[in-house]
């Protein structure tokens, strides 16, 4: 078990390095995230003792189980998950540093409020629905500036990239569009130069997709599959605005 862990790390590292090497890019500059959905605090401490310290969930009540065991090792908590307001004060206790998933604007006004209060700030990314599809959570491409600008404007949300979620297809070039969609949106984003907006991540690929992010210039890939294995529960009762369970 630990064995098969370390080895997909190594396994992955491979494909990170090859997939720069075809467009000439520096492999530092891509950080591999650890989706963690499902995976037990035991197994995700294999990857943390190797040095793999980014890792993210899609479910405060799965960080929550999860907080105490990993509690020990240094690591940095992401969210990457579907957030609802009532769960901001847990996102906030239990110490996660970006949210991946900002995707309208009452949640950005609840957070920085709850933020305000506590004296605190907190990273996050926009998520945007770049593959068009209705299970998808984000922000469409067309309305991400608009929600960006008025983001922007609270002073406790440090906006640093864009996250997106490639579509699930065999069509290469259909994936590659979303993150080309992601690309262009942080280069037009750069372009207007809005105050409190930084545009230096952008988190993009997953088991599947990767080699295509990371080409299409991913400065986070998250991984899943790929490091811990098949998981039980379909990724549709973490991404199916129906079936979010909570
Ligand atoms: C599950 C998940 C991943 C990782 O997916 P894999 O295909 O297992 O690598 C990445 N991003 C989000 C938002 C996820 O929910």
């Amino acid at each position: 078990m630990k064995e098969d862990i370390l080895q997909n790390l190594e396994n992955i590292n491979l494909r990170i390095v090859n997939a720069c090497k075809k467009v000439g890019r520096n492999p530092d500059e891509v950080q591999l995230l650890l989706a963690t959905k499902t995976v037990s605090a035991e197994r995700i401490q294999i990857a943390l003792e190797k040095g793999y310290t980014l890792i993210a969930e899609n479910k405060v009540q799965e960080l929550k189980e999860k907080y105490e065991a990993l509690k020990a090792i240094p690591h940095d908590n992401h969210f990457i998950g579907h957030l609802q307001t009532n769960k901001i004060k847990d996102i906030l206790k239990y110490d996660v540093t970006c949210v991946q998933s900002l995707d309208r604007f009452d949640l950005a006004e609840k957070l920085h409020q709850k933020l305000f209060a506590e004296n605190k700030t907190i990273e996050v990314l926009i998520q945007v629905n770049t593959s068009n599809e209705e299970s998808k959570f984000g922000v469409n491409p067309e309305n991400a500036i608009e929600l960006i600008t008025k983001i922007a404007e609270f002073s406790t949300l440090k906006i640093k990239g864009l996250m997106t979620i490639g579509l699930f297809s065999a069509e290469t070039e259909k994936v590659r569009t979303c993150f080309k969609i992601l690309k262009n949106l942080q280069e037009e984003i750069i372009r207007r130069d809005i105050p409190n907006v930084e545009m230096k991540e952008l988190s993009m690929g997953m088991s599947g997709d990767m080699e295509i992010a990371i080409e299409e210039g991913a400065t986070i890939i998250r991984l899943g599959t790929a490091v811990f294995g098949a998981r039980t529960l379909p990724d549709i009762y973490y991404w199916d605005e129906t079936k979010t369970g909570e």
